[in-house]
């Protein structure tokens, strides 16, 4: 897989840059080598409806593995474009003294994909996990097909479904986003679109999105369970390029994991790296599955649809866009 940017850092300030001409702006060395060992895991078969045919490969940070399989199923249309000029980025002047942002609009010149997962209604047309071959990797290639969308999981005490609520705290993180100046581009605006996994991807690489948030709930058999936690991207196509983007991907996950549960007061699940999403795998930017919490924990049901809680989860993912993404 091709990728067109080599670090977080170096595609915001090159995007504020072109935006704000700026002269000048060091490129942060976020290029390491090395990707972390893998284990396999089994898929949750209790979230969602997704027809699901490889097994993720995932790791934990810090926390026994528990991948799933449900932040690739999602769907639905429409596109949210904000119009925020990239021009209200402020220039960094030549001594470099004041910030090269404005700090009323730290987000200015940042281009954000948030895709609210699932959709009302599946699409159980398959289609390629990845975009690299099984010479690159042989278990996660381009002959692995995975449904092109499916409808998610159910609240245990709202019944509500999943793609409903992911997509009020999608609504709510544009809003909020674009509030700092972020320009947003939205993978679906209502419940019945129909883009499949790999075209939302296709739709945020096209719009030059580089960062993606993909808003998910959970399900587990065992009520009990509750927590939020984060899948990142994997080996991919085991290039050392790659193994860069998901070793900077998965440091920057884990702080967002950290906002998440400080802000929410959740218990912090873990940061998984897989190959096995569609979305992950398609996009050539950083991309987080957030796993909100579990709908089949009625506490933690309740609180995914409460509006306040909703904010908290919103709050820290905007503070970890400006404190951390963009650095
Ligand atoms: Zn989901």
């Amino acid at each position: 897989m091709k990728t067109k940017r080599g670090s977080i850092n170096y595609d915001f300030r090159r995007t504020v840059r072109a935006a704000a001409l700026l002269l000048a702006i060091s490129v942060c060395a976020l290029m390491f080598g090395g990707c972390a060992g893998q284990s396999s895991g089994s898929a949750d078969p209790t979230h969602g409806t997704d027809n699901v045919v490889i097994t993720p490969i995932s790791v934990n940070i810090g926390e026994t593995a528990r991948p799933d399989n449900t932040a690739d199923n999602g769907g639905a249309t429409g596109n949210h474009t904000n119009t925020q000029a990239p021009e209200n980025a402020t220039a960094t002047p030549s001594n470099g003294a004041t910030p090269y942002y404005d700090p009323n609009s730290p987000l200015a010149g940042i281009i954000i994909c948030v895709d609210a997962g699932h959709q009302d209604t599946g699409i159980t047309e398959k289609e390629p996990c990845a975009p690299w071959g099984p010479e690159a990797n042989s278990s996660v290639n381009n002959t692995v097909m995975k449904a092109k969308a499916t409808s998610g999981t159910s609240g245990v005490s709202t019944k509500k479904p999943e793609y409903a609520v992911n997509l009020e705290i999608a609504l709510k993180l544009r809003d909020a986003l674009e509030a700092k100046g972020a320009t947003v581009i939205m993978s679906r605006t209502d419940n019945s679109s129909r883009l499949s996994n790999r075209d939302r991807a296709l739709m945020a690489n096209e719009n030059n999105c580089v960062l993606t948030f993909n808003i998910h709930c959970n399900g587990s058999d065992n009520q009990s369970v509750s927590g939020i936690e984060l899948y990142v991207r994997g080996s991919g196509d085991n290039t050392s390029e790659y193994a860069a983007r998901s070793k900077n991907e998965a440091a920057l996950g884990q702080k967002l994991l950290d906002k998440l549960a400080e802000s929410t007061g959740a218990k912090k699940r873990s940061v998984n790296k897989s190959d096995a999403y569609t979305g992950i795998n398609w996009r050539d930017h950083a991309t987080f599955i957030i796993e909100c919490g579990f709908m089949s924990n009625p506490d933690e049901d309740a609180n995914l649809s409460n509006p306040a809680y909703q904010d908290k989860l919103v709050s820290a993912i905007v503070r970890f866009t400006i404190e951390d993404f963009r650095g």
